[in-house]
């Protein structure tokens, strides 16, 4: 679409040019620090930082209504740094030019509806975000598109050639990080840290075939975390964890496209998302902030965070109703089939604390609520989501349990709509479907699994066939015909059909 096409209110808007003025905000000691630099934590305080757009309020000159037309217009132009989370420029990162925007196809995911089975399954009609459609299957790819187009950014302005990219993950951060640095080619050197034996093949092999120089560590995640913390301090690395607020920018554009997929009416809505190192929920708290302030949305949705009782601080925390009497303690994790949220001690807690309480002052104590699922549940609910036309990671299961869970007990009603955020591909996470289907989970998970939910392969070959095109060598006319003849009609009889004619 040309952009004499588009209305006048918004065509001088279409193609943005660079504005704002961002800082990263310290929530310790309060301070604003230059975003020049690459920083992870406060250089006075240590606490983690959020960033922030200093010029906000020139955003508000724009009025809602505009903002809408312009993100539903823009979805047609055809410029590569807008096709991707950019697409919210002026929400996401509009210090960084377009021309140094990296965009591989990430968000724009797709917003299904369950079935009605599924729906009356778990009590109420929703919706799931499949945030496995990304580049690298995950959601973690809006952070990873805001994160590398700093880099690139900053790279130029500083003449430097060379950075070196290093994260520690549960298996998805690593698999996006490693799929934008080897992007950037050359210039971006991807290192990874992972706890040995607890990220699942299929994540690990992601890293490796990006050409990612991968480093397994005795231990889990939150060790990781230490070290590649250790590192960033002391070591000329740029830090990919969401510990960089620039990873949040970009995971907010989660918010931005649900509220654009619902018509920016999400009063009646209830946004239900895994919680592991508090990454996600802080964007999408966050993101829900920035479009109610610049009246895009005129109500905020209640948000719902789920965790395992396996991996269960931010639950915990939210169980002290009275903000003041509410203590924040890490805990030690138990094994959990919600592996990429299996973390005790989660980075970005202090920013959950400080835009919670912004989130509940305008929407109210209920606005924002955590539910503890188990195992089981966590387990059934994708079982089941999946065998009704999903493709829920084993943290989207984690989702559904949480709200069928917080139906059950009452502290939401049936009456809205909710959408559940599946952060990943099924396929991920096949080793968790595997062990419930051959019944092969170590009992450190308490999961018992049931005979309706399983589903194995059935080997189909008459005992009485002579030979098969699996014995090797050429099969005659006569033993091909029969073989096919005697191997259908036995698929006929474990089918229970009869012959037509
Ligand atoms: C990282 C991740 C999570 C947890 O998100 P946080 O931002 O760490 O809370 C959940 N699900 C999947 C699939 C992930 O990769
Ligand atoms: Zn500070």
């Amino acid at each position: 679409m040309a952009k004499t096409d588009f209305p006048v209110e918004i065509r001088d808007l279409v193609i943005p040019g660079t504005s704002g003025r961002y800082v990263y905000h310290c929530l310790g000691c309060g301070r604003d620090w230059s975003i020049e630099d690459l920083l992870y934590t406060c250089p006075e305080c240590r606490s983690v930082l959020l960033i922030e757009d200093r010029e906000w309020d020139r955003l508000k000159k724009v009025p809602g209504r505009a903002w809408r037309q312009l993100f539903d217009y823009r979805k047609m132009v055809d410029h590569p740094s807008l096709n991707g989370i950019f697409l919210y420029y002026e929400l996401i990162a509009p210090v960084i030019p377009l021309e140094d925007v990296i965009c591989l196809g990430e968000g724009h995911t797709p917003v299904v509806e369950a079935n009605e089975i599924l729906q009356d399954w778990v009590g109420m009609q929703f919706y799931v975000k499949n945030d496995g459609q990304n580049p690298s299957a995950s959601f973690k790819d809006r952070g990873m598109a805001a994160a590398f187009s700093y880099i690139n950014y900053a790279m130029k302005r500083r003449g430097l050639d060379s950075v070196l990219a290093i994260c520690a993950s549960t298996g998805d951060t690593s698999a996006s990080a490693a799929l934008y640095a080897s992007y950037l080619g050359k210039k971006v050197k991807s290192v990874v840290l992972l706890p040995h034996g607890k990220v699942t093949p299929q994540q690990l092999a992601q890293p490796l075939s990006n050409g990612a120089t991968v480093l397994e560590i005795p231990g889990v995640f939150d060790d990781c975390m230490k070290i590649v913390e250790f590192l960033a301090d002391n070591y000329p690395v740029a830090l990919l964890n969401s510990k960089n607020a620039w990873r949040i920018k970009g995971q907010e554009s989660y918010s931005y496209e649900l509220a654009q997929a619902f018509n920016y009416d999400l009063g009646n809505h209830t946004v239900v998302a895994p919680i592991g190192n508090a990454g996600n929920i802080t964007a999408i708290i966050s993101g829900f902030l920035n479009l109610y302030d610049l009246g895009i949305i005129d109500s905020l949705p209640r948000i719902l965070g789920v965790q395992s009782e396996h991996a269960n601080p931010v639950y915990r925390y939210y169980l002290e109703p009275e903000a003041c009497n509410r203590r924040f303690e890490p805990v030690k994790v138990r094994p959990s089939v919600a592996q990429a949220a299996m973390i005790g001690n989660p980075v970005s807690m202090p920013r959950v604390i400080y835009l919670v309480e912004k989130y509940r002052e305008i929407g109210g104590y209920e606005s924002f609520l955590v539910e503890e699922v188990k195992e089981q549940e966590i387990m059934e609910s994708m079982l089941v989501a999946n065998r009704n036309g999903h493709i829920v990671c084993t943290q989207g299961g984690e989702g559904i349990a949480g709200l069928r869970k917080a139906l059950k007990r009452g502290i939401i009603d049936r009456s809205g709509v909710a959408v559940v955020d599946s952060t990943a591909h099924v396929l991920k996470f096949l080793v968790f479907q595997e062990k419930y289907f051959t019944d092969s989970f170590e009992p450190e998970f308490e999961i018992e699994t049931r005979e309706s939910l399983k589903n194995r392969p059935r080997y189909v070959c008459p005992p009485d066939l002579e030979k098969t095109p699996a014995d090797g060598g050429v099969l005659t006319e006569e033993e091909f015909e029969l073989f096919v003849r005697r191997t259908a009609i036995e698929i006929a009889r474990i089918l229970n059909i009869d012959n037509k004619g």
